[in-house]
């Protein structure tokens, strides 16, 4: 199905009902704990409540669009994390999912590390007191000032992904007297995908170094030449929204047979493997993710498993969780603006944020699902699409949801599980200001990123 983006213009095909949607839900007005934040509950007038706080008083309070955060559960996740892993491995979030100075100040209180990929996460993670040596440095292609900065600082590692970078980053390292903690990002032939992977030999993708061909080993060699590195372990990330660790247990393998390989050719024993992130959450009520715990668990038998066999000491573990951490502790606030029925179609639900605030339905044909939060209905379940103001036809928020056949304009509805790659890739697509992220702990709620406003849009155009 064509996904592509038709900027104001109209979409055909793929409009019309295919006549294969999952059935309404059996309660509407239902909550399903599995994609909503751990503290969303309906109170008993029917209104959606976070933290204790009623829905359609935060909207008062701080307007909509909003995303709105439970900090509760973000903390709970990290702990959840950070115990499953235990002290002889490494949890680091990925900052790109989500980053705030307020969510830093949080990793760092629960013990978690930080994954950065651009001088601006860099700079928010340092400002909001995180420690250097608790942060990895990713990315492509790093700048020569980006490099620069995170040696100077001392980040805890830089994760290198490609011939060219290892030569920078050993260089820099030197110029600045330093030897720099690096891990080699390799690309192991797994593609893995929400239910399913594919094991190939060659990966055709931008990041990390191919295990094919010896690329991999090859620029392991080079790195261990260099002065100004310390090569402390191999990187693997497989992909994104996975709930299965098999794609996992055929990287470790491939992985562990390039330490052995190293071993065997330089007499080293790497001391660390990075597994990457990419665990999935539940967009909506079908899908099933796995606990942390279970997460673990698993890692930790194949990676020993594959070391025993090669006769390896065991290496550290890392992983990066971004989504899993902060994906389901948010839900995107928004309200009902026009409603129009398409006869024998759908009907077409347009709310007052859309595809500025969150991208990941037309750019990866996400699924969400979205509820009526202002308000309990007992009205009849009415196939609808939930779509922004964007002069876009492609600008859709919940591409096949059911809500009350009695909605209204001015009703407040929420999309659940929007924490994660919603406001960190926000636009300003038409001017859109971008909607404000507002945490909301014990019955009080504050603004961590406040609303863009007009003034902010007028500061950047010069004129
Ligand atoms: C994106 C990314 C992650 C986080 O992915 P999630 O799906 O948010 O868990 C972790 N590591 C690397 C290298 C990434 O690029």
């Amino acid at each position: 199905m064509s996904r592509s983006a038709h900027p104001a213009g109209p979409r055909h095909a793929d409009v019309y009902p295919e006549g294969h949607y999952s059935a309404p839900p059996a309660d509407l007005n239902g909550l399903d704990e599995k994609v909503w934040a751990k503290t969303v509950t309906r109170n008993d007038d029917g209104v959606a409540t976070v933290g204790g706080i009623e829905v359609t008083r935060l909207a008062e309070e701080f307007g909509t669009p909003a995303y709105f955060l439970d900090e509760a559960d973000f903390r709970a996740r990290c702990r959840a994390w950070a115990d499953a892993f235990g002290k002889d491995a490494d949890v680091f979030y990925a900052g790109k999912a989500f980053l705030s100075r307020a969510v830093v100040k949080w990793l760092h209180e629960e013990g978690l590390n930080l994954d950065v990929c651009s001088g601006g996460e860099l700079t928010t993670a340092l400002d909001a007191g995180m420690p250097a040596d608790r942060i990895a440095f990713h990315g492509n292609n790093k700048s020569p000032e980006e490099i620069e900065r995170a040696v100077r600082v001392g980040v805890g590692r830089i994760v290198l992904d490609s011939f060219q970078e290892i030569v920078r980053v050993a260089h820099v390292a030197q110029s600045l007297g330093k030897r720099q903690r690096v891990q080699i990002r390799v690309t192991v032939g797994v593609e893995a995908h929400t239910h399913e992977f594919i094991a190939t030999a060659h990966e055709d993708q931008k990041f990390g170094i191919p295990l094919a061909g010896g690329q991999a080993a090859e620029a392991v060699r080079r790195a261990l030449q260099l002065d100004g590195l310390e090569v402390i372990g191999i990187h693997s990330h497989i992909g994104s929204q996975i709930f299965d660790t098999s794609g996992f247990e055929v990287a470790a393998h491939r992985v562990v047979g390039l330490l052995k390989q190293i071993r065997d050719e330089h007499g080293v024993e790497l001391p660390e493997i990075d597994l990457g992130g990419g665990l999935g959450i539940a967009y909506t009520p079908d899908d099933d993710p796995r606990e942390p715990h279970d997460i673990a668990k698993a890692l930790n038998e194949i990676v020993t498993r594959e070391c025993e066999a090669a006769r390896l000491r065991t290496p550290r573990i890392s992983v990066e969780p971004g989504r899993a951490i902060v994906g389901p502790t948010a839900f995107t606030l928004y309200e009902v603006g026009t409603i129009k029925p398409l006869e024998g179609l759908r009907t077409y639900v347009s709310v007052d944020g859309g595809m500025s605030d969150n991208i990941r339905t037309a750019l990866y044909d996400a699924e969400y699902s979205v509820a009526l939060v202002s308000r309990r209905s007992d009205a009849e379940p009415m196939l609808s699409r939930v779509v922004g103001k964007h002069c876009e036809s492609g600008d859709i928020v919940v591409k096949d949801a059911f809500l009350p056949a009695d909605l209204a304009p001015g009703d407040l509805i929420a999309v659940p599980a929007t924490g994660a790659y919603c406001r960190s890739m926000a636009s300003n697509y038409n001017h859109a200001l971008r909607p404000p992220v507002v945490a909301v702990a014990d019955g009080g709620a504050r603004v961590i990123v406040r609303r863009e406003t007009e003034e902010d849009l007028l500061r950047l155009d010069v004129g």
